[in-house]
């Protein structure tokens, strides 16, 4: 299957198995750069125009996968010209597509039944998408408290969802067992080297697309996709579409309270680490940790400047091509940025900043949501008068409107007036307002 063999420097070792690491010694494997066509000889309608590259595999399952749209920014002042690959328009919103097609393909070659993978989310909707399209059963281990949207969509598509650990490092290793156990196909795309050969194409295709590209920004997460695309590129060169690998520029998030917005950023130790940060050196590149509160920011600049509409991790490469134009590092017009995830990924957390919540309940409306909160505070004893509620709740509604909530909460028996001495008019939950909360705790999952 392979053109060339995935091979450890280190033992002087052939793999036929897509280890990413070698099994003797936990060494990177390696499979040497692909010189392929010239680029006149492409004609690029998916991923699989450019195969010459890629595996030899005995049925391709494939969606139509790559061949991204390449875009440029035009009216964001500061972006204008900034080139933009559209990797969210992929079969199911995400690069992650790539390295399924090549995944499930493997695995259907290895006669495999099921095939197990874990992540933080959007690897796994892709996963169960592609063994969907294959007829094999997918199983997807993913960490608590993952976004419900990402989770439907594994499920819509057949695959078995299993919820492990609070992060993904704990979640791979529940994969682990599961696939000796069930003897699957392992797909976990931290320890699968066709996710590299997959997403390379990404590279690939930038090189076909424009002659121009002098630097590239990508999201760090794993570190994968950075290697991936650095990988493409020196196919490229190899091929001689390209004269020089375009300098690269890794960004990852500041550690803060708000983490969160960003799920596929946020990794303990980032599995490729070492490898992205020799070969940012090596590029001339640099290492850039943005803010996640401006990412939310940056992805509704770009939905309502340019009516592209991505996952808020996806915007941090927005956030540092403003900075690294303005400090005159990168000229726009030669960057190429990686957009990886759809904000389809993501609506909870838009639809909640938008109501200015901190989470946003489907099916609840937007006065009862208040009420909850209103409920939660009052029975934690955080705030128990009116004015302190509103303050608590960030003042994004009049004081007028809380009091009101506060009333009809006074009518139905569910909090009522604490006697004291005080002039301003203190609550506290009833039998029946301890009932009721708990009954809504019960159902649903509140931060
Ligand atoms: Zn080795």
């Amino acid at each position: 299957m392979w053109k060339e063999k995935p091979h450890c420097s280190n033992c002087s070792l052939d793999f036929e198995e897509p280890y990413l690491r070698c099994p003797e010694c936990n060494s990177l494997l390696l499979i040497p750069a692909i010189k392929g066509p010239t680029k006149e000889k492409i004609s690029l309608s998916s991923m699989w125009s450019i195969m010459d590259f890629l595996p030899n595999f005995e049925k391709i399952v494939t969606l139509a996968e790559g061949n991204t749209p390449f875009l440029q920014i035009s009216r964001d002042k500061d972006l204008r010209g900034l080139n933009v690959k559209l990797e969210f328009r992929n079969p199911t919103g995400t690069f992650r597509d790539r390295a399924c097609s090549l995944i499930v393909s493997d695995a259907i070659q290895k006669k495999a039944k099921t095939i197990v993978g874990a992540s933080t989310g959007s690897f796994s909707i892709s996963l169960s998408a592609y063994a969907a399209k294959a007829g094999l059963s997918s199983t997807n281990v993913v960490p608590h408290n993952l976004e419900l949207s990402k989770i439907e969509q594994m499920k819509i598509y057949g695959g078995l969802v299993i919820e492990k650990g609070e992060t993904v490092d704990e979640a791979i290793k529940e994969s682990e067992t599961i696939s000796a156990k069930e003897k699957g196909y392992f797909a976990t795309p931290e320890q699968n080297i066709l996710t590299i050969e997959g997403q390379k194409t990404i590279g690939l295709e930038i090189a076909l697309q424009s002659e121009m590209i002098d630097s590239i920004i990508v999201p760090r997460g794993s570190g994968s996709l950075i290697f991936s695309v650095y990988r493409g590129f020196e196919d490229a060169k190899e091929s001689g579409w390209i004269k020089k690998i375009p300098k690269v520029y890794s960004i990852s998030l500041e550690k803060t309270k708000i983490a969160h917005l960003a799920e596929s950023l946020e990794i303990k130790k980032p599995y490729m680490i070492e490898e992205v940060q020799k070969l940012v050196k090596e590029t001339e590149g640099e290492e850039l940790e943005i803010n996640a509160g401006v990412m939310i920011d940056e992805a509704l600049t770009l939905a309502r400047q340019e009516g592209l509409f991505i996952e808020p991790s996806s915007a941090s490469v927005l956030a540092a091509a403003r900075i690294l134009t303005n400090e005159k590092e990168i000229d726009c017009t030669k960057t190429a940025a990686i957009l990886t995830g759809s904000g389809f990924n993501a609506l909870n957390i838009y639809a909640a900043q938008l109501r200015g919540k901190k989470k946003v309940v489907w099916g609840l409306s937007e006065s009862s949501t208040t009420k909850f909160e209103i409920l939660n505070l009052i029975a934690g004893k955080k705030a128990t008068y009116g004015y302190s509620i509103w303050v608590s709740l960030g003042k994004s509604q009049s004081l007028q409107s809380i009091y009101q909530h506060l009333n009809e909460l006074e009518e139905k028996g569910i909090i009522t007036e604490i006697e004291n001495k005080a002039k301003r008019k203190e609550f506290e939950l009833t039998k029946k307002g301890f009932e009721t909360i708990e009954r809504m705790r019960d159902l649903i999952d509140y931060i």
